[in-house]
């Protein structure tokens, strides 16, 4: 363009040269014409010769007008030129812009269309009659639409492809319907789901020209990824990953909504709280892997009990809740929770294995059992306590006196928790005798708890609160010390060397190293571990022998003797104690209760007193009150006894008066003649 117009200023400046040329020459043509064939014309006619030019024939004036009108000619002319020039630089000015213009123009156009065409979202715009006027590659990919649907101004084409790849194609027409409609000036942010899974974020806003809308520019974003991961967080934080039922979070809100719906309506709704029986102990003996199958086995069963709008949910370790809606009668709930019952109960055939477990269950009412989410739970749990101190694979319908047990328990498990650190905890001992020669050969060291406002609590009543907080494991450990350094002390104050048993509860025993905290506090008390006798209930020993038995021993092997408490109620094979390390058997006091007149209990105990002869185990027969009680197992060769009737567990001061005195030894010379006078009479 540039380069035309240069030839044509050259053209333009030789045709004006040209002319300028041209003019001068007719100028001076003109003014010769003018002045000399004039004059030669007039001379010629006057004078008849062409030779002379005597007189101008004009005048001079006339001559110097001609003249001056000829230079104005060729001045204008030249003014003219220039100011064509003027005007062609002009233009040539505002063609070079209108280049430049452009130029920037294609460049803005293609960095637009690199940007569009770069962004991770697929763009659609449509103008104000929906026709479409331009989208990205993206844009087409997502959709999956070939470029015949896409072609501007194919708007019925691409209405009908959309249709049949949304999920819900009339939601998407009335949507666009309502953007074109009502809301033409709005940005609007939607989510709309395909039928092959994905979903797409819609993002759209008007396009604006000089305060006009000429059309909108659609936004898409697959946002498929981003939303299976908001759904799989949800579902964390809502459901428990073992079992994948709902967790605390859902059923509180199911709950509350029940409550609320409760109080306007005839319905109603219960939640049953569930524990499952001995959990524990399959626990640990069985592996957390096969008690993790267990939960999941129970979590299916009691889904399987219930109807789909009631809730099952996982409330924590072994218990589970169900929330039951819409009964009509309380009725209703007994054959439901029996149903529970009955399925969780029967065996469970795990890896191999065939386990049983049973359940207990607390029952709330809403909305009279509590007025609140949390009062509806708590008085269902302390519904299942109770359910669980009648037996296992039980239930129980709450009742307000059952909150005044749980707060009261509450308020003890507090109190436990200061009662060994401000002293209120004390050791009592209670002598062992040994049955021929009637000295104390014994003591058995007992915990008390001296509470200050509420006085005595028994260790039947704390000591299972202790276990279930676990506050066992630091008591133990102070008792266990407590006694040691008291026998070391006897020991040095020159008393007669005795042995001291301490209770070990299952917790503490199954701490891995109890061993080694038992030989710590040997060593740091002084005490010779042949002294020290651990009482171990049968139960405990019979929930995992395989394992217990190596940390039994790891006891014997310090020298520590081994002596199974409560013998006879765990109800185990007599021969299956050949298996264990123990030295010595303690004859409950529930059978030793009944002597010597039930007929059972004398059996019970006869038969326990021959078998541990057997076996080469010492007897200690527990809770001997009577004398009759007392000869009955010494006639029957039972080795050492223990029993108010000789003494109740005393303070350490009072226990070595006693040692000191050793009084029993007259009591056994006396029983000796009381039972034979007794035998003598009964013959007579
Ligand atoms: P246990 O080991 O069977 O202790 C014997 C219980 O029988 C003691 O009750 C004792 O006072 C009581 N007793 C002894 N002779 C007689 C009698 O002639 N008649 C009657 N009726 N009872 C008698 P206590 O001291 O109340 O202890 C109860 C249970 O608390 C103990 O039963 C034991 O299982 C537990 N316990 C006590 N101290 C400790 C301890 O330091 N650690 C652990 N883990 N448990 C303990
Ligand atoms: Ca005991
Ligand atoms: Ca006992």
């Amino acid at each position: 363009m540039i380069e035309n117009q240069k030839g044509f200023m050259k053209k333009l400046n030789r045709i004006s040269i040209i002319s300028i040329c041209t003019i001068a020459a007719c100028a001076a043509l003109v003014v010769l014409f003018m002045y000399i064939p004039l004059d030669v014309m007039q001379n010629f006619l006057y004078e008849n010769s062409f030779t002379s030019f005597s007189q101008p024939i004009f005048p001079i004036y006339v001559r110097l007008i001609m003249i001056a009108a000829t230079i104005f000619l060729i001045l204008y002319l030249y003014r003219n030129r220039h100011m064509l020039k003027k005007e062609i630089y002009r233009r040539e000015e505002v063609e070079r812009e209108s280049l430049e213009k452009g130029k920037k123009l294609e460049e803005a156009l293609a960095l637009s269309k690199a940007t569009l065409e770069a962004t991770a979202d697929g763009i659609v715009v449509v103008d104000k009659n929906r026709m479409i006027v331009g989208y990205n590659e993206r844009g087409a990919k997502m959709w999956k639409a070939p470029p015949r649907v896409l072609k501007p101004g194919n708007e019925k084409e691409i209405v009908q492809y959309i249709m049949k790849l949304v999920k819900d194609p009339a939601k998407f027409v009335s949507d666009i319907e309502r953007l074109y409609n009502s809301e033409p000036g709005k940005e609007v942010k939607e989510e709309i789901e395909l039928n092959d899974g994905r979903t797409f974020e819609r993002y759209t806003m008007p396009q604006i020209r000089e305060n006009e809308i000429i059309g909108r520019v659609f936004s898409f974003r697959d946002i498929t990824q981003r939303k299976a991961m908001e759904e799989q967080l949800l579902e964390q934080a809502t459901h428990d990953t073992l079992t994948s039922l709902p967790n605390r979070i859902i059923l509180h809100d199911r709950i509350q909504q029940e409550l609320r719906y409760a109080k306007r309506s005839s319905k109603m709704a219960t939640i049953l709280f569930f524990d499952l029986d001995g959990f524990k102990l399959i626990n640990d003996s069985l592996g957390h892997d096969f008690g993790d199958i267990l939960l999941q086995s129970v979590a299916r069963r009691l889904e399987g009990c219930v109807r789909e709008q009631d809730t099952v949910a996982r409330w924590g370790g072994d218990e589970f809740v169900i929330l039951l809606t819409s009964l009509s009668q309380e009725a209703d709930i007994v054959p439901i929770v029996r149903k529970c019952l009955e399925e969780v109960a029967k065996p469970f055939i795990i890896e191999k294995h065939t386990v049983s477990i049973t359940s207990s269950v607390g029952i709330t009412i809403l909305p009279n059992d509590g007025s609140t989410v949390n009062a509806l739970l708590k008085n269902a749990d302390s519904a299942m306590y109770e359910a669980k101190a009648l037996g296992r694979n039980n239930f129980k319908f709450y009742s307000s006196e059952m909150n005044k047990n749980t707060e009261n328990k509450l308020e003890l498990i507090n109190d436990l928790h200061e009662a060994l650190e401000t002293g209120q905890l004390s050791l009592n001992y209670q002598p062992i005798i040994d049955f021929q020669s009637g000295s104390i050969v014994g003591a058995e060291a007992l915990l008390r708890w001296n509470h200050p406002t509420k006085g005595f609590i028994p260790p039947d009543k704390f000591i299972p609160i202790a276990e279930e907080t676990g506050l066992i494991l630091p008591i133990g450990e102070w008792v266990l010390r407590e006694a040691c350094s008291q026998n070391a002390t006897w020991q040095k104050e020159k008393l007669s060397p005795i042995s001291m048993a301490i209770n070990l509860s299952g917790q503490q025993f199954r701490q891995k190293n109890i061993a080694e905290l038992v030989s710590g506090i040997l060593k740091e008390t002084g005490m010779d571990p042949k002294y020290l006798h651990v009482e171990l209930t049968e139960s405990v020993i019979m929930e995992n022998s395989q394992t217990y038995l190596n940390y039994m021993l790891a006891l014997k092997e310090l020298g520590v003797n081994l002596v199974i408490d409560d013998f006879g109620t765990g109800y185990s094979s007599l021969s299956y104690l050949k298996l264990f390390p123990v030295d010595k058997l303690k004859i409950d006091k529930s059978f030793v209760n009944g002597l010597p007149e039930n007929a059972d209990d004398s059996a019970i105990v006869r038969a326990i007193l021959a078998m541990a002869k057997q076996l080469n185990l010492t007897v200690v027969a527990e809770g001997i009150e009577t004398i009759e009680q007392f000869a009955f197992l010494r006639n029957h060769g039972c080795d050492m006894c223990q029993g108010y009737l000789f003494s109740k567990p005393v303070p350490a001061e009072e226990f070595s008066a006693l040692l000191k005195k050793n009084k029993f030894k007259e009591l056994s010379n006396k029983n000796n003649v009381v039972v034979k006078k007794s035998k003598a009479s009964k013959q007579a």
